[in-house]
């Protein structure tokens, strides 16, 4: 392995690059490149983030991101196409980045990858080096060499670390590049593209990259486990967990960031990626008790959260009304995928509250009777905003920690509200101000 500052080493030409899959991570790899300067191709099928980004409308919520890609378009560093196969003609570089979400087992599904590499293999011109964006498991590089079949087509790791709702100051600004590959050319020439980030450039082969990218998210997921744990066992001992964690944060070793406790952690990637690497490690004969415990604790943390909720109805939820405020698996993305805070208000539907949700991302057509079309929002009442959401409701539950929650006019919720209840299961309120209000409070591990 070596790590090399990038701006020193990297190269600054401008390069063919295509780009396959436009969702949370193509589309920002895609602007950050042709911002780079490079002549960025990038190909996706789903018709409808297609026509988006064709009308100069970005198809997923990320800060920054329409300025970078419309700058990009109006000087053709950038265009789009529904075909991979177009977009790698005359491509130096392709980038996989497509999904490879859950399989049952718990195994990284990798048909979309497959799928992309066989669809665009006899299409790529001589000496083109394949880029594996996407989250894969230790092996993909391999499995992408022989699904393209060709001797002159390199293939290369390049695991993202983007974290969505900060995307393009993430891919603007890396912490660090990981490359890997057993072509130590082909790793510079990738570390190359990326030369303007000026970020420490780590050339490893490629099961060390892929391993890479999977033990930092099973870290972060381990880290938020211990976090939401220690926050149980401040409010059995008569702690408060947000001193606890000032009081860790401030030691270097351990940083402050992933200290917050919530309602379980969740995501697209987290999850996902915490039971592809159990699975990695289960199928190589490893015993990883530890992100097992990780998992499980995250699952004890959900149960937590409703069984508060229960507590504030007096017990059971069964047909009272319960507001939930938030619905992706953090603030500024529309993400919902595995989000817990989804998750918590289906098991309070499925409890028999009547359950009525606020999201800032979640509106469009509102159903005359508040009821979702969204598959994962069914059972739920959608509503127009936090105020009819918690109309009727004994219990505010804040699941997602969007800022404007934080100023909503709580005397106004109050008296539109059953009883006056809160459970904050992301510490975002002022416990002393919404009691002053009149109202009982209970957040994560805190008075
Ligand atoms: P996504 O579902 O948002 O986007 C993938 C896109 O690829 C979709 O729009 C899909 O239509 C398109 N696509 C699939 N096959 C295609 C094909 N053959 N041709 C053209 N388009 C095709 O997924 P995502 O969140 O961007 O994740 C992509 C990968 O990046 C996954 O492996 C994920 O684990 C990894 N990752 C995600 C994040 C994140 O925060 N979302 C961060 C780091 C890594």
């Amino acid at each position: 392995m070596t790590i090399r500052s990038n701006s020193r080493h990297g190269r600054n030409e401008s390069r063919t690059v295509a780009v396959i899959g436009a969702g949370y991570v193509g589309l920002p790899t895609a602007a950050t490149l042709a911002h780079f300067g490079h002549r960025v191709v990038l190909a996706e099928r789903d018709e409808s983030r297609l026509a988006a980004l064709r009308s100069g409308k970005m198809p997923i919520v990320e800060a920054g991101l329409d300025d970078l890609v419309a700058e990009s378009v109006l000087t053709r560093t950038l265009r789009f196409t529904a075909s991979a196969v177009e977009a790698v003609q005359g491509a130096e570089f392709v980038f996989l980045c497509v999904p490879t979400p859950q399989s049952d087992d718990g195994s990284a599904d990798l048909s979309y990858v497959e799928s992309a590499a066989k669809e665009v293999g006899e299409q790529l011109m001589p000496g083109a080096i394949v880029v594996n964006k996407s989250t894969v498991p230790v092996g993909s590089a391999t499995m992408v060499e022989e699904v393209i079949g060709r001797p002159d087509v390199r293939v290369v790791s390049n695991p993202e670390f983007l974290r969505e709702g900060s995307a393009v100051q993430d891919s603007l600004h890396p912490d660090r590049l990981v490359v890997g590959a057993d072509d130590a050319q082909a790793a510079a020439l990738v570390g190359g593209l990326f030369a303007a980030t000026g970020a420490p450039l780590i050339v490893t082969d490629a099961t060390t990259s892929e391993t890479i990218k999977y033990a930092s998210n099973a870290f972060l997921a381990t880290k938020l486990s211990y976090v939401n744990a220690v926050a149980g066992l401040c409010e059995v001992v008569g702690a408060d967990v947000r001193d606890v964690m000032l009081g860790l944060g401030y030691d270097k070793r351990i940083g402050f960031e992933f200290l917050r406790p919530g309602p379980g952690w969740g995501g697209s990637c987290l999850p996902k990626d915490t039971r592809a690497l159990l699975h990695i490690a289960r199928e190589a004969g490893y015993d990883f008790s530890l992100l097992a415990g990780a998992i499980d604790s995250n699952e004890q943390q959900l149960v937590r959260v409703v069984a508060k909720v229960e507590a504030a109805c007096r017990g059971s939820v069964e047909g009272v009304t319960v507001a939930v405020w938030g619905l992706t698996f953090k603030a500024n993305t529309d993400d919902r995928r595995d989000s817990p805070s989804v998750e918590i208000a289906g098991r309070l539907a499925a409890l028999g509250a009547v359950v009525q949700v606020f999201d800032p991302t979640v509106s469009g057509e509102f159903p005359a009777d508040g009821e979702t079309v969204a598959d994962d929002l069914r059972g739920l009442q959608l509503r127009a905003d936090p105020y009819e959401a918690a109309t009727g409701a004994s219990v505010v539950v804040v699941l997602t920690e969007w800022d404007e929650f934080r100023w909503v006019d709580f005397t106004r919720v109050a008296s539109v509200m059953a009883s006056p209840s809160i459970v904050d299961a992301r510490n975002l309120l002022d416990p002393a101000a919404v009691r002053r209000m009149g109202f009982t409070y209970d957040g994560i591990g805190r008075r």
